[in-house]
């Protein structure tokens, strides 16, 4: 296969210009053509010579996705289901919202992680996205939908700092002013809670937004739900976190998903309490997505806000996050996992 060019940040073009005994402002011309034109050919690059074009498709390719395909909700979120060129499919979701297009998109190709309510669980890990097939879901989507997208979210198939170097260059890459633009503050990251790198991520004077999947309070059942509670357990995450906050001064977003009978009572709602008191951090409460052949089931709409509630009395800011995409596959790894033919039993976590 050729080399994807849109794994090339502008310093890796402008070296690559060099190489090919080109002039380094080609390198602008090149970087705005692929992430501001979104062009799918080397041949509409017409600023470009025919003998640089040539030489550009020698060598590489634009890796323009093709939509296996494309779910449409009643309430307009879009999930697609996108061929990667080599054989293996991943999932974006396109939401919109008031203030603009949000993209979910995937870091990883499957996910090592394991957590019990997740689709992306039982379909074996496969590879790390590049930094190009990370961006390129991005304006795959603006193609297919014609339009800008605002925000971007670190929520589809993997882990993304089991990703950390793709998934920083595809933020940088996203950021550059010269192509997308994408402030850090409209990219969130959100992860299961592999600590080593929530510190690494504090340490990189970053401005994108950061989730942690925390799901329960109590070690043991957060667990239950998602094996890597074995590896950090609560107490390591909670403080690595603090460190983030610390270092960044942003808010953390944790992520709350109740299920019916087991994370969602007044007992988990106080532990919680005690856990996050005086942390500048939001919790977003979600109704899980059952699974099929999943353990977990939504809680009821009255514990939820019960929940709700309790939290915002005690002066935790927590807000359920708004159902979308109900009607369509648009739990994480859901379509994949009909469309992926041999389901094989996931790799041990970590
Ligand atoms: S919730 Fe995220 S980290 Fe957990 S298995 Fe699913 S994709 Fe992986």
């Amino acid at each position: 296969m050729k080399k994807n060019i849109k794994d090339y940040n502008l310093d890796e073009l402008k070296q690559l210009m060099v190489e090919l005994g080109e002039k380094p402002y080609r390198a602008e011309q090149i970087f705005k053509w692929i992430f501001i034109e979104n062009v799918t050919s080397f041949d509409e690059m017409t600023n470009i010579s025919i003998d640089l074009r040539n030489k550009l498709k020698e060598n590489f390719d634009l890796h323009i996705f093709n939509i296996i395909q494309k779910q449409v909700s009643k309430d307009g979120t879009k999930k697609y289901l996108f061929d990667v060129l080599d054989g293996n499919a991943i999932e974006s979701v396109l939401m919109e919202y008031k203030h603009g297009f949000t993209i979910c998109v995937s870091s990883q190709i499957g996910c090592k992680m394991g957590c019990k309510f997740c689709a992306s669980t039982g379909v074996k890990f496969a590879r790390n996205l590049s930094s190009g097939e990370i961006v390129e879901q991005l304006l795959a989507v603006q193609r297919d939908e014609n339009i800008k997208i605002s925000n971007l979210v670190f929520m589809g198939i993997g882990e993304p700092l089991d990703n950390y170097d793709n998934v920083m260059k595809a933020i940088k890459i996203l950021n550059n002013q010269k192509g997308i633009n994408m402030g850090a503050r409209h990219i969130s990251i959100s992860t299961s809670g592999l600590v080593p790198k929530i510190y690494k991520l504090a340490d990189e004077d970053l401005q994108c937004t950061l989730s942690i999947s925390l799901h329960s309070s109590n070690n043991k059942k957060r667990s239950e739900m998602m094996p890597v509670n074995d590896v950090y357990n609560i107490e390591e995450l909670i403080k690595a976190c603090k460190y983030y906050i610390e270092k960044t001064n942003k808010r953390i977003s944790f992520e709350y998903a109740l299920a019916k009978e087991d994370n969602d009572n007044l007992k988990d709602a106080k532990e919680l309490v005690k856990l996050l008191n005086g942390m500048l951090c939001h919790v977003n409460l979600i109704p899980i997505n059952r699974i099929e052949n999943g353990k977990y089931s939504k809680s009821t709409n009255e514990n939820i806000m019960k929940f709700r509630d309790y939290l915002n009395e005690k002066g935790i800011v927590a807000t359920i996050r708004r159902e979308l995409g109900s009607d369509i596959d648009a739990a994480c790894g859901q379509l994949r996992k009909k469309e992926v033919k041999k389901c094989e039993p996931t790799q041990k976590p970590i």
